[in-house]
């Protein structure tokens, strides 16, 4: 719903509506909120078929948020794993990029306010704007704590960790104060991903960078709420992943949530204290605040509600996909927040309105095929639980998942690049993209 103290009344916004639709193709006209996993899944699906596509993101690209951990740690740049989104349809003679902060739909009127021009009427809309960070109320975390949600913050903390060994290069006495420590909270996939590779990237590249600094009292902090990492894999992985990191020094501090962060690091519950100059906070996820204001029923983590078909209640012409849908399957468990979850939600919305287009009937349930789950831990490490009950570790299970993520990153230059880096990484032990980004005056 458009609030009343917006510069946009109801009743300017349905004369602009109208406006827009006068000028309407005649195809129907498919808006798109959010050029994700889920987004450009369904852009893809709707490429050259009888509807026109408007694909609004309030960035310029796509961003391929399994590696991001990869650019915080130097491994690869910003670039590698965000493809630009104009670039992702520009073959596409249907469908359109719109560069744009999506601030509000109004399901009554059929449009999607934006903050940088008219109202964007549709006929059909697909909502994939995904998740925010979410610090589950914990004091301190929105001050003081980096998440790992999107490109800024992996460049941000990038920028931080390096800073950090510099300003304890300049003056040795910070150590003490945790300059060189870092505690990444929350055990999932993203939390141990990033921990093995903040790891190797003190002991393989910043110990040989700093000569003079003392780089073994550098220090990853793990700190999970529950008794294990990984939660969602199965234990043989739990226990392969907790081995792999304490044999790369990472500390774990399992079972003990954290109470509060301030600007010397974390306060466990059960009063202790970690001291730290950066804490990442990788614990949690709630649904996209766009989803507040539409008046539509919506989980605690603020997923909204949504029919088997993934429409939205009393709005047939509305689908919601990915992080932002409580989907969920026919025993009534909720779907996980993964990209193959957007992805199959997605092609299943986009398909289901090309069925209402073509007058084709009901529309059918949405069914996850789960392909499988991977997490790495550091070079020749990773755990792979894949269908069948097949279950990697090792060498294999690193290959797999260097394969996979190469697989589904979007756009061949991409990949190349990605690869390259991958091959120039593992061969040299390096890691090539060690720029502080400078903070503006
Ligand atoms: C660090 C990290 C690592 C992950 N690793 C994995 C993994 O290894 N495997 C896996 O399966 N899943 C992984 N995930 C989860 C996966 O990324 C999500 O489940 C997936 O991205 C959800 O897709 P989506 O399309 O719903 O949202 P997203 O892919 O997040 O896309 C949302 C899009 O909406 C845009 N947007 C948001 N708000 C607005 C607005 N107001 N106006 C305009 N545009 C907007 C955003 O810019 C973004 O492009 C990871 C997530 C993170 C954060």
């Amino acid at each position: 719903m458009v609030p009343a103290d917006r510069d946009v009344t109801l009743a300017a916004l349905a004369l602009q509506t109208r406006a827009v639709s006068g000028t309407r193709a005649p195809l129907p006209h498919v808006v798109i909120v959010g050029g994700g996993f889920g987004g450009i899944a369904a852009a893809k699906t709707l490429a050259g078929k009888p509807v026109t596509v408007t694909l609004v993101d309030r960035n310029n690209f796509h961003t391929f948020s399994p590696l991001l951990y990869q650019v915080a740690t130097s491994a690869l740049a910003p670039d590698d794993i965000a493809p630009n989104l104009r670039g992702i349809v520009r073959r596409s003679r249907n469908i359109e990029a719109h560069l744009g902060r999506v601030l509000d739909v109004d399901l009554d009127h059929h449009a999607v306010i934006v903050d940088n021009g008219p109202p964007i009427a549709y006929d059909y809309l697909i909502l994939a704007a995904g998740s925010v960070s979410s610090d589950f109320g914990v004091p301190g975390v929105a001050t003081h704590a980096i998440p790992l949600k999107s490109l800024e913050d992996a460049t941000r903390l990038r920028s931080t960790v390096l800073r950090r060994f510099e300003e304890a290069n300049a003056n040795p006495a910070l150590i003490d104060e945790g300059a060189l420590r870092v505690v990444v909270a929350g055990g999932g996939p993203t939390g141990v991903e990033l921990s093995g590779a903040l790891a190797e990237l003190f002991t393989k590249v910043l110990a040989k960078d700093f000569k003079n600094l003392d780089v073994s009292r550098a220090e990853v902090v793990l700190v999970e709420a529950v008794p294990a990492v990984l939660g969602s894999f199965s234990p043989a992985s739990q226990r392969e992943a907790v081995e792999e990191l304490e044999a790369r020094g990472v500390q774990l501090r399992l079972g003990t949530p954290i109470a509060r962060v301030d600007g010397d690091g974390v306060e466990l519950t059960d009063g202790t204290r970690v001291t730290a100059r950066t804490v990442v906070w990788c614990a949690g996820v709630r649904a996209n605040p766009i989803a507040d204001s539409l008046g539509l029923a919506r989980t605690r983590l603020g997923e909204i509600v949504v029919n088997k078909d993934l429409s939205v209640p009393g709005h047939p012409e509305v689908f919601v996909v990915g992080d932002l849908a409580a989907a969920t399957d026919r025993a009534g468990r909720p779907y996980p927040q993964l990209a193959p979850v957007a992805m199959q939600g997605a092609r299943h919305a986009a398909r289901s309105i090309m069925r209402r287009v073509r007058g084709r009937g009901r529309t059918t349930r949405f069914r996850y095929f789960n392909k499988g789950v991977m997490a790495t831990i550091g070079r020749r490490s990773a755990v792979a639980e894949l269908p069948l009950g097949v279950h990697l570790a090792g060498t294999l299970g690193w290959l797999s998942w260097l394969g996979l993520h190469l697989v589904f990153l979007m756009g061949f230059r991409n990949r190349a690049v990605v690869f390259l880096n991958w091959a120039w990484n593992y061969f040299s032990w390096d890691r090539g993209n060690r720029i502080i980004i400078p903070d503006p005056d």
